[in-house]
């Protein structure tokens, strides 16, 4: 990128430490006054995305999420503070950006992004950097950015597990379906609410993430394209693979498939898990089942509470100290397949966890072994302690 945006003095003095880098200078930095900067999730990793970007003067920022900041976002969403609980996130974010600094134009996508404002939501921008956490998202930004074609920054947070890359396939370097072609099945892999997240983690590999960002816009060589950081935060290892481009790869392969967003494509992935998963075609019949694969919350208290039908929580026993529903059973979902003679062929059992994807592969398990009065409660316990018990613990 070439163009460039004159500083006022109050720029130039506020930029100095960039300024007097010579891989920066007053030309990088002008760069990066012209630059626009989509930020995907204003979350975990979208905070220190967006806040770097603001201080190091980026011009435009754009902001797309559709969620409200709640407290249990604070542990790790920096962007947002105690006041802002309720408040949607980009709007938020927007004004503690304005505050950090107010040469920069910050513009809020509430919607966030579907597959039908994609592609010209990212050809508004000059790069892409993804903070989102969830696979149907992840490949939907994939596929936008390749069509719209800008490069996009990639960042992940599994556990104690960091990762970040540049994917620019039009430049050559792999795209993100080159190193996984499809998502895995829905519910196979736990989403951050489930799996915990170290909030700082987060920090190290959004801040990565805004630098790859800053260095490219500005003309700085020595990106991460074609290469995937891996961040150990346990063993505290920082280690570099060298990814390769598929020639075969669904997106950017000389033969590809994918050609344009076909929403179809995404809604499977986005729409509940319970959905997706289903019976499953090695389960019992369709007409074998008498009870819903599914139910709500409120239905949920409504036959536990009579006696109709039985809560068996597969949470970890440290989220059970956290809350739980009086009454409730309680095996974690790794114990579910050895201990089977604990739970009830002959009883209503309503699997319940924190959002309702761990239940509902438990759901299905048990289905698969001949279980079936088994239903999913949808939302877990989160959506109990919303709907049913408002005075519950949420984590
Ligand atoms: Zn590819």
């Amino acid at each position: 990128m070439t163009r460039r945006a004159g500083l006022s003095s109050e720029e130039t003095a506020r930029y100095s430490r960039h300024i007097i880098l010579p891989e920066i200078g007053l030309e990088g930095q002008e760069r990066l006054k012209a630059s626009r900067v989509l930020v995907l999730g204003a979350g975990g990793l979208g905070s220190p995305v967006a806040l770097y970007l603001a201080a190091a003067g980026v011009g435009t920022i754009g902001l797309a999420d559709f969620d409200k900041v709640e407290a249990h976002n604070l542990q790790r969403q920096i962007l947002h503070g105690t006041s802002d609980v309720g408040t949607p996130k980009t709007a938020s974010g927007r004004r503690r950006l304005s505050e950090i600094n107010p040469h920069v134009g910050v513009v809020e996508h509430v919607d966030g992004v579907r597959p039908e404002n994609a592609v010209e939501l990212f050809a508004a921008y000059d790069l892409v950097v993804d903070g989102t956490d969830n696979f149907p998202t992840r490949y939907l930004n994939t596929d936008a950015a390749f069509l719209a074609r800008r490069p996009l920054v990639y960042g992940s947070i599994f556990k104690f597990e960091g990762q970040v890359t540049v994917f620019d396939p039009h430049a050559g370097t792999p795209c993100y379906r080159c190193l996984f072609p499809e998502p895995p099945p829905p519910g196979s892999v736990p989403n951050c609410g489930e799996a915990g997240v170290l909030g700082a983690l987060c920090g190290v590999v959004g801040s990565i993430q805004a630098m790859e960002a800053i260095k490219r816009l500005a003309g700085v060589p020595g990106g991460l394209d074609g290469r995937l950081l891996v961040i150990d935060a346990l063993g505290m290892q920082f280690r570099t693979l060298k990814l390769r481009k598929d020639p075969d790869c669904p997106l950017c392969g000389a033969r590809a498939a994918i050609r344009a967003i076909d929403p179809a494509r995404y809604a499977e992935g986005c729409a509940p898990i319970n959905h997706a998963v289903g019976v499953g075609a090695t389960g019992p019949a369709p007409a074998e089942v008498n009870v819903p694969f599914e139910i709500d919350v409120a239905e949920a208290a409504r036959l536990a509470g009579s006696g109709a039908a039985r809560i068996l929580d597969v949470r970890e026993p440290f989220e059970l100290q956290i809350c739980r529903v009086a009454g409730s059973a309680h095996i974690p979902m790794a114990q579910v397949p050895r201990n089977l003679d604990q739970i009830p062929r002959d009883a209503h059992v309503l699997v319940l966890c924190h959002h309702g994807g761990r239940s509902a592969r438990v759901t299905q398990f048990l289905r698969q072994n001949g279980y079936d009065k088994v239903s999913n409660i949808a939302g877990g316990v989160d959506a109990w302690a919303r709907q049913i018990e408002p005075g519950m613990q949420r984590y």
